[in-house]
């Protein structure tokens, strides 16, 4: 090394969730990497990035011995405390999508000399954003369309309702709609 390089074998940029979490994942299992950070320690330890997680967050955290995240974080609950939409929580879960798969990548990649899973990397990250960006798209709108007839008419709303009521008298239109709204899709 030669005086003022750092060697890594990853650089991560953007110590933001994404770039956290991969960090810190890669780093508990014994890959080296930096993070280049744009704005000031402060700041970010002061700025506000998640007040829900959705399920499969919760369960990364703990798989990747991080559960000590979770005490700063409420957990989604329906009955009692909060109501948590079915769209929410979607960009934590995205960005924690991204830092986990990159992981597992990167860990085959350096463990067994396989590159597999970063040659995927990016098609399997676009393929599930896509996804969870149609289902948020289509809650969204619907609920919307379920209300004020102004907005798409008496007929658009008439089927919106229906459409809704389906998510939960229906077993098989209800179990996309959960596993969509606990992120596990
Ligand atoms: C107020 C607020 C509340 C939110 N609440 C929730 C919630 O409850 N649940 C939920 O799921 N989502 C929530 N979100 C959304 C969630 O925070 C984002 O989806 C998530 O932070 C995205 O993570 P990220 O790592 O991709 O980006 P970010 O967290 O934005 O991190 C990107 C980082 O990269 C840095 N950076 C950018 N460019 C450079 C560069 N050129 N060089 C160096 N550094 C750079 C930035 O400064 C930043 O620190 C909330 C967002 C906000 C703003």
């Amino acid at each position: 090394m030669v005086d003022g390089e750092v060697h890594r074998t990853v650089v991560i940029v953007g110590a933001g969730v994404a770039g956290l979490a991969v960090g810190t994942m890669l780093r508990r299992n014994g890959i080296d990497c930096i993070i280049l950070e744009r704005r000031r320690r402060e700041h970010v330890e002061a700025r506000q990035r998640a007040g829900t997680l959705d399920a499969r967050g919760v369960r990364l955290f703990r798989e990747w011995g991080l559960a000590e995240v979770l005490d700063a974080v409420p957990a989604p609950e329906i009955r009692g405390g909060f109501y948590m939409p079915p769209m929410s929580a979607k960009g934590i879960h995205l960005a924690l999508f991204a830092a986990e798969t990159f992981a597992r990548a990167m860990i085959a990649q350096v463990r067994d000399d396989d590159p597999r899973l970063l040659d995927a990397y990016s098609d399997t990250c676009l393929r599930h954003v896509w996804n969870y960006q149609a289902f948020a798209t289509w809650i969204t709108d619907l609920m919307h369309d379920t209300g004020d007839p102004s907005y798409r008419g008496e007929f658009r709303k008439q089927q919106a309702r229906a459409e809704l009521r389906r998510q939960f008298e229906s077993e098989a239109s209800n179990r996309v709609f959960s596993e969509f709204t606990a992120g596990i899709a």
